[in-house]
């Protein structure tokens, strides 16, 4: 048996990072996810906001790295082509009481470091947001608040972590530990896995895994959030995100622009106690109309696209928990709850500091491979159906297979060829956006399907 250095479990958001990061040294690093993919856990399924951290607690860990996690990300994003929309955000107040909450929200994203938000009245809140519903009694301008394409930069950290050589062991599920005197073995689904270190990232499951350390430290409640998405024509409504005056209950809903051009409001905040709970309810639907009724009435009358729900990690403290057992060769990270997108590489930075003082050599390796150049699925750049060139050199760019997403064959191909390629349809979804659309796969799925079965795609199942 292989004994890596490190090993880190989970192939969310964050473990990715970290196993990118860890990959960059000399070190052998293996990434453990109990799922067929990487990124099919809570990070598949959030707003996709790129924070500022603008109304983080300040002095907290969580508000420090998601200011600099908010800037790695962008320039990371710029280099490898994960889809950005740096659209701005609107935080609006309904109430005097809200209205009366936006300076202190001014103050506080200052003293995060974040010094561009102005207080704005009502005429410039119509101004930016002409369908918001009426009432509206002043806001707070978030010029930097951006959306980004989640599921891209998923991919993107896990991909450059397998071109590192991390061994990616996606259906090991770790269900138990053994601590030897220099390594320990992780029992899993798919057998045992050995490494020096071990760095958990399990989302979800980090409580449990941090008890099978030993620790009793911290449970985690799946809180989770509904979303609505609503249909592409809508797009126009949202020119940029319209956030509420957080309370003490969370962010609350906003209606947001998605990456892939359409109208998304939501999420709920639900504690729950089923970790696997990700179906949307009436309740939570019925909520959220609600709020569609007061913010932007008009959105009442406009498709629903989908309706999708993520469940974040909660945990009864409010900040992230970072820990290094050097004793143990153990860290833990977890309680990364509603910014972990956003703070990931800023927490893998993190975790490199703090793995600097133990035994790991982390001097970075002299042959690194070039970072990869993910396909688009924004709406932001040129997609490949738009590429006449493009086109021209590869007909199968220009060969739609999804219909409502303009997905052509040439996509789905390379992605079925990729450094990680989808073990299933949903994976495919992610790295092509095929059947997110308006049918949700009604038209296309038969060819999809017949295109992952058999690794390529005919020509006869798609439409030129
Ligand atoms: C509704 C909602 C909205 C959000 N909006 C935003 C936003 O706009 N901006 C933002 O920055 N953040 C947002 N977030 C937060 C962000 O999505 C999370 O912080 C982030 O996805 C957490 O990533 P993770 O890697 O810790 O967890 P996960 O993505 O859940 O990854 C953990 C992985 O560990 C695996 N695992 C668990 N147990 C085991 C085990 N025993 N063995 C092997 N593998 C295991 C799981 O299968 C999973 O893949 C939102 C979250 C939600 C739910």
């Amino acid at each position: 048996m292989t004994t890596y250095d490190v090993a880190v479990v989970g192939g969310g958001l964050v473990g990715a990072a970290i196993a990118r990061d860890l990959a960059g040294t000399n070190l052998s690093v293996a990434l453990v996810e109990a799922r067929n993919d990487v990124g099919d856990g809570t990070s598949k399924a959030n707003t996709a906001i790129l924070h500022t951290g603008f109304d983080a607690k300040p002095g907290t860990l969580e508000s420090r790295l998601v200011a600099r996690g908010y800037y790695l990300l962008g320039e990371y994003a710029d280099l490898v082509g994960i889809p950005v929309e740096r659209t701005g955000a609107l935080l609006v107040a309904w109430t005097r009481e809200e209205l009366d909450a936006l300076p202190g929200l001014k103050a506080k994203a200052e003293e995060n470091g974040y010094k561009d938000c102005e207080l704005v009245g009502p005429d410039h809140v119509y101004e930016t947001a002409p369908r918001l519903g009426t009432g509206a009694l002043g806001g707070l301008t978030v010029p930097d608040e951006s959306i980004i394409c989640t599921w891209t930069t998923n991919l993107a950290f896990a991909t450059e972590a397998k071109l590192r050589s991390t061994a990616i062991l996606t259906n090991h599920q770790v269900t138990g530990v053994r601590q030897e005197v220099d390594h320990t073995v992780l029992t899993t689904s798919r057998g045992d896995v050995a490494a020096r270190w071990v760095v958990n990232a399990a989302g979800l499951g980090a409580d449990i895994l941090d008890q099978r350390f030993g620790f009793s430290r911290f449970t985690v409640t799946p809180r989770r959030g509904e979303l609505l998405v609503f249909d592409k024509l809508t797009r126009p409504m949202a020119p940029v995100i319209v956030l509420p005056v957080p309370s003490s209950l969370g962010k609350g809903v906003l209606v947001s622009p998605t990456i892939y051009g359409n109208v998304m409001v939501g999420p709920t905040a639900e504690d729950l106690a089923d970790r696997g709970a990700t179906g949307t309810s009436v309740k939570g639907f019925e909520f959220l109309f609600g709020k569609v009724e007061k913010l932007m009435p008009d959105l009442m009358s406009e498709e629903v696209t989908a309706a999708y729900s993520g469940l974040r990690a909660a945990t009864d403290s409010s900040d992230y928990l970072v820990d290094v057992d050097a004793e143990r060769r153990y860290v833990l990270v977890g309680g990364i709850r509603s910014t972990g997108l956003t703070a990931s590489m800023a927490i893998a930075e993190h975790v490199m500091t703090l793995l600097a003082d133990t035994d790991l050599d982390l001097a970075p390796r002299a042959d690194l491979p070039a970072p990869p150049r993910m396909p688009n699925i924004g709406e932001v750049g040129i997609r490949p159906y738009q590429d006449t060139d493009r086109i021209a050199a590869d007909p199968a760019y220009g060969r739609i297979t999804c219909f409502c997403e303009r997905v052509s064959a040439g996509e789905i191909r390379d992605a079925l060829a990729s450094t990680l390629p989808p073990a299933d349809l949903d994976g495919l979804r992610r790295r092509t956006r095929a059947m997110n659309g308006r049918c949700q796969g009604f038209y296309c799925g038969a060819a999809v399907a017949t295109a992952l079965e058999d690794g390529v795609v005919s020509e006869e199942v798609t439409h030129g």
